[in-house]
């Protein structure tokens, strides 16, 4: 159970693992099977994960960071390039397109009902050297892709799916991350398919899924593995690449949690709903997605909330570390990072300035129980009576 910074531990933490014996069996039979690197298992992962979002290729890599960067240097994203990206999402994604060459263009988002890129600040945002489009699908809600198709096909646009917060969301009957160019998605802890550290990066596109596959693995033209099972002995190197490789113990991991993926998300979405029900509109709180709480089309990553002003947020905060509740904020944007803050052009971002001051993402995951919800929905109200 994590602690809180009491050293007690959280009555109710903002992220939670379900431990399972078949989590501990799987990765004891990879160990026991003498073969812990890239091999069988990240086969039999990357074919699940493929199939079950009918993706025509999946690749297993270390972290969602290293897919976001496999994915730029894919597309053939660098210097002189622009990669327009919401400010109100994970660092990684900017990090990533700076670690590149390229400059990250900040765009808005729709407001503080939905926190997904706005298409229309995304069309704003195009110059002629924009490359590509990085998009979130923010706490599993898909953003408006149909827009941003649209937009990219007007401009001859590549599209990334940061989809770390929604493996099994849905967007018009297609699985978020199959619907741009590539596809990434994260499995950290704390993520509601969670191995640890581990990623996947998924694209439909043969050309891509050959250079996302060399840039995964040093460029070689083989794995240990097949000269291991002597289906090869030498091999060349056709570009620099990198070593992004998931490992079998995490693959093998990955497979059970991919089994109980559905049903952890339906549990999330139930959750999800019943905070909406409780807090959407009562003591000047109002939920984000207030819609979309409970919709199957969601992967329910994240429950957030929006207070009336930043004080009563800030306020609202500490006092539920006082009553042992964990909260976060997803996220503080990324223009105003110390590193990011000289950023020329500077964009004006007034949604997303807005939303960050006053947004509290509440605890939510596949086991909280509803004694634990309703633990944060009544100190929330307490906190804030109306
Ligand atoms: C978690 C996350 C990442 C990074 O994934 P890691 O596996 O931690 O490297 C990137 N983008 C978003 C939106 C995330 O939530």
């Amino acid at each position: 159970m994590p602690t809180s910074p009491s050293d007690q531990p959280w009555k109710v933490p903002l992220a939670d693992v379900t431990l399972r014996a078949e989590l501990s069996d799987a990765a004891a039979a990879v160990v026991a099977s003498g073969w812990w690197s890239m091999g069988p298992k990240v086969a039999e992962f990357e074919g699940a994960f493929g199939e079950a979002l009918a993706a025509r290729h999946a690749l297993a890599v270390a972290n969602g960071t290293a897919a976001l960067h496999l994915a730029l240097l894919a597309l053939d994203c660098g210097p002189g390039d622009e990669v327009i990206l919401p400010s109100l999402t994970f660092v990684a994604a900017a990090n990533m397109i700076r670690r590149v060459g390229a400059t990250p263009v900040f765009c808005d988002i729709v407001g503080e009902g939905d926190l997904n890129l706005d298409p229309e600040d995304v069309d704003r945002a195009v110059s002629p050297a924009t490359k590509a489009v990085l998009v979130l699908h923010y706490g599993g809600f898909a953003c408006d892709m149909a827009s941003v198709l649209e937009i990219a096909r007007t401009n001859g646009l590549r599209i990334i799916e940061d989809s770390a917060h929604a493996p099994g969301s849905r967007w018009n009957g297609r699985s978020c991350g199959t619907i741009g160019d590539i596809g990434c998605f994260s499995f950290f802890s704390n993520k509601n398919l969670a191995i640890g550290e581990g990623g996947m990066v998924t694209t439909d596109d043969d050309e891509l899924a050959e250079r996302l596959r060399l840039l995964r693995s040093h460029g070689m033209t083989t794995l240990t593995w097949d000269r291991h099972r002597g289906h090869a002995s030498t091999y060349d190197v056709v570009l620099p690449g990198l070593n992004y490789r998931l490992d079998e113990i995490r693959a093998a991991m990955g497979l059970v949690q991919l089994r109980f993926l559905s049903e952890e998300n339906t549990a999330r979405a139930r959750l999800a709903r019943l905070y909406g029900e409780a807090l959407d509109g009562v003591n000047g709180y109002a939920m984000a997605f207030s819609d979309r709480l409970g919709d199957p089309s969601s992967a329910h990553h994240l429950a957030v909330a929006l207070v009336p002003d930043a004080a009563s947020r800030d306020r609202i905060r500490a006092e539920l570390v006082e009553r042992r509740i964990q909260t976060s904020v997803h996220y503080p944007p990324i223009h105003g990072f110390s590193a990011y803050r000289d950023l020329e052009p500077s964009r004006s971002l007034p949604q997303t300035d807005d939303a960050a001051a006053r947004l509290l993402t509440l605890p939510l995951f596949a086991r909280m129980t509803d004694e634990q919800l309703g633990l944060v929905v009544d100190a929330l109200l307490d906190l804030q009576a109306g």
